[in-house]
């Protein structure tokens, strides 16, 4: 129960008021099948579905009946298979002994594990809320079982380096890890309706109606807000990098939002969080290590102006294997049969309230860091490279009287878990496969000796893939 409240609250849902009476059971025992070398070449066969937002957002708008809730289940039935089914492919085609690698191998494992727990339902149609309950507990362990690998996958990898050259490696997470962020993407959408739709918040009883009006005024359609506020997530992401900070060094670097702070967009709230935290975290270690925290880091936001250009892939997306855009508009199911006072949006309103939304937003985060070296410039887009040193940032903040630090790599200390500030070299490509998954981008610009401009370009989500 509790793990899927934390799920749901990660998800934004805290906004409205959850369910009450909530149905899922997190020590049920989830359903699974075996899955054979012929249920992976047959789901790897079917063509990948060219997935849109309009997709994510063709059931209606929360909070979702009955009917509407079993096609978000059936709809992600139907693609999450084959998207699993080609990872676990493309893993099965990595050296062997890259994939005997046991942290490589743990990777493939939670994939034939998750691809387990949909096999059950893949032949299938969901018809009733039983079906939907246990089918959204498989969602809510796909997303646990995949939700802290990135550790793991950096180890594997740095494990296995001697065995394979970079640009495979490059090649491989690049792709991997993009996937990865559209999988998960597709099994929170389910979650998220899940969680705010009617069947399972009682609105039957009418004995909520401040709740029922709290869910369908949210500018959230699951996952989505449609007016996130950049600002308040970086003064978010800024609270959470400042307490690590604290926590370690004993000093809190601070930031200073200028520009356009009101600015709102429509994306992913915890693609940005993923982003800025990242960066952040860059600027926060390079301000302490040139004993500038006095400096505060200024941020500026900037809107960009809406594009009604289909948004071009860019060089280092280029293996995203989906494209389609908002034109691409298929009817899909309109919630018609809702009993609420306020007219449910048909699917072209809701595609039209995102079009509005189109525009994006330009953040430059300025740091008085030192900037990079021409060298390590080059070197800055590699997944695994890092200059982090916990001993030598340890040194600087002590004054070259510490005990010489824990000795821990970030790896053992948990860089991802958020407890470090640095280490495992995945934070600026990871962060621009984020940026890039709906058009944006992040560029570099270091001015050697003083500091360090990041660019974070959003396009308002206006493709998924
Ligand atoms: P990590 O932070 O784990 O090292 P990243 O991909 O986030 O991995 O960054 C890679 C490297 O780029 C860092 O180790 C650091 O050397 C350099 N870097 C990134 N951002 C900054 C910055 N704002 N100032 C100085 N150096 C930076
Ligand atoms: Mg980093």
């Amino acid at each position: 129960m509790l793990k899927y409240r934390a799920i749901a609250r990660s998800h934004g849902l805290h906004h409205h008021g959850l369910a009450r009476r909530f149905p899922l059971r997190g020590t049920r025992q989830l359903q699974t099948a075996t899955v054979t070398d012929g249920d992976i070449a047959r789901l790897a066969a079917k063509p990948l579905h060219p997935l849109t937002l309009v997709d994510l957002c063709k059931h209606g708008r929360p909070p979702l009946s009955k009917q509407a809730l079993f096609n978000s289940a059936n709809f992600t039935l139907e693609i999450l298979p084959s998207r699993l089914a080609h990872r676990i492919q493309s893993l099965r085609a990595l050296p062997y002994i890259v994939v005997a690698n046991p942290h490589v191998s743990k990777i493939h494992d939670n994939y034939v594990h998750s691809m387990s727990t949909l096999l059950p339902y893949a032949e299938r149609k969901i018809e009733t809320l039983q079906e939907e309950i246990a089918f959204t507990e498989a969602m809510a362990d796909l997303v646990q079982t995949h939700a802290n690998t990135i550790a793991v996958l950096a180890r594997g990898f740095l494990e296995a380096r001697k065995y394979i050259s970079k640009d495979e490696i490059t090649k491989f997470l690049d792709e991997h890890l993009r996937a990865r962020i559209g999988t998960r993407l597709i099994a929170e959408q389910h979650l998220a309706l899940h969680f705010s739709s009617k069947p399972h918040n009682d609105f039957s009883d009418g004995d909520d109606p401040e709740q029922f009006r709290q869910i369908q005024n949210s500018s959230y359609i699951g996952v989505i807000d449609t007016a996130l506020k950049p600002a308040d997530v970086i003064r978010s992401c800024e609270h959470t990098v400042g307490e690590i900070c604290e926590l370690k060094y004993g000093v809190r670097p601070t930031v200073q939002i200028i520009g356009s702070p009101d600015t709102t967009i429509a994306h992913i709230p915890m693609h940005l969080e993923y982003i800025m935290t990242e960066l952040l975290k860059n600027s926060f270690r390079a301000t302490i290590e040139a004993g500038m925290e006095r400096e505060p880091i200024e941020i500026t936001i900037a809107p960009a102006p809406a594009s009604d250009e289909p948004q071009s892939q860019t060089k280092s997306s280029k293996s995203n294997k989906f494209d389609g855009t908002v034109s691409n508009v298929s009817q899909g199911n309109v919630d018609h049969a809702s009993g609420a006072n306020k007219p449910v949006r048909s699917v072209s309103e809701n595609i039209r309230a995102i079009g509005e939304q189109t525009r994006g937003v330009t953040i430059r985060i300025r740091d008085r860091g030192g900037g990079i070296s021409p060298e390590n410039y080059a070197k800055l887009w590699e997944y695994g490279f890092t200059t982090f040193n916990e001993d030598e940032i340890m040194d600087k903040v002590t004054g070259g009287h510490s005990s010489g630090g824990s000795g821990l790599d970030a790896l053992s200390s948990g860089a991802v878990g958020g407890s470090s500030l640095a280490g495992l070299g995945y934070g600026l490509p990871l962060g621009r496969a984020y940026a890039e998954y709906f058009g944006g981008g992040i560029a570099v610009q270091s001015l050697w000796g003083w500091g360090t401009d990041v660019y974070v370009t959003l396009r308002g989500v206006g493709k998924i893939s």
